[in-house]
């Protein structure tokens, strides 16, 4: 649903320009298609939102452009402000996500938007970040008119396991395991080494790109020497074996270590947030 808050004094039909408004918000439909393309270069996986953000000038004309190049990097936001340079006066931002309201790595990009003095702010996707959030409050209170909701389903898909996790508090786990028909996963011998074919294979390791941590069993680490290590590229998945035999990871993995300290750096804290 389209949110509109403008600042007191301005009409309901009419935008500042004194421009019919659209009511169901369709005029920025293509900033913010624009918007997510850029978002869409931001690294996955990363702890951080993937984010884009296009600045138009007074007659629609994009002035700057950014997305977030992952995690302790400046903001789309901040990226689009610095490509745009000094901004006219009646500049809008377009932005995937509800710009942040805290001070985690970086500063709140709500107060660098009001610091740069752009007019309006469109936003897709409402931040589900409870540590983050209330950045529109912030430009609205600032008297910057905001709208939000547009394209909002789109944005949201560029970060389905990050919503999840703020949403939920805690990872969105994707449990992939092989079987046969009859329920089994290997010979009792070990002799087996493969039960899926060379397309369930390809698709599982495009799945493990994408995914922020791959755990396996530690029957499954020391013995069978998974190789996880197939679609790493940085930022890829850290692994770590676990379950009950307490055996240490197989060779050629991270640390189970490492996993943790990436759980500890995405974890939510009160105050700081993760982005
Ligand atoms: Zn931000």
């Amino acid at each position: 649903m389209i949110e509109h808050h403008q600042p007191a004094g301005h009409g309901q039909q009419h935008d500042w320009l004194g421009q019919q408004y659209d009511r169901h918000g369709h005029q920025w439909d293509d900033a913010m298609r624009r918007a997510i393309e850029l978002a869409a270069h931001s690294p996955l996986p990363d702890p951080n939102p993937r984010v884009g953000c296009v600045i138009l000038g007074p007659d629609g004309e994009v002035l700057g452009q950014g997305w977030h190049h992952g995690a302790g990097t400046p903001h789309a936001e901040v990226e689009a402000l610095a490509d745009a340079g000094a901004l006219p006066a009646g500049c809008t931002a377009v932005v995937t996500l509800e710009p942040c309201n805290h001070t985690g790595r970086t500063g709140p990009c709500a107060r660098a938007l009001v610091d740069a003095g752009v007019s309006r702010v469109v936003i897709g996707q409402s931040d589900p970040n409870p540590v983050a959030a209330g950045g529109a409050g912030t430009l609205v209170d600032a008297g910057i008119e905001v709208i939000r909701g547009v394209l909002a389903e789109q944005a949201a898909a560029l970060n389905p396991d990050w919503t999840f996790s703020m949403r939920h508090g805690r990872p969105r786990v994707v449990w992939k395991y092989a079987a046969s028909l009859d329920g089994r996963s290997a010979a009792a011998d070990g002799t087996s080494r493969w039960i899926t074919s060379s397309q369930a294979r390809v698709r599982t390791h495009r799945g493990r790109a994408l995914c922020g941590a791959v755990m396996v069993g530690t029957g499954t680490g020391p013995g069978r020497r998974p190789q996880t290590h197939r679609s790493r590229r940085p930022g890829a998945p850290a692994t770590a074996a676990g379950g009950g035999g307490g055996s240490a990871p197989a060779a050629g993995m991270s640390p189970a270590r490492r996993l943790g300290a990436d759980r500890a750096d995405r974890r939510p804290r009160p105050g700081r947030g993760t982005r």
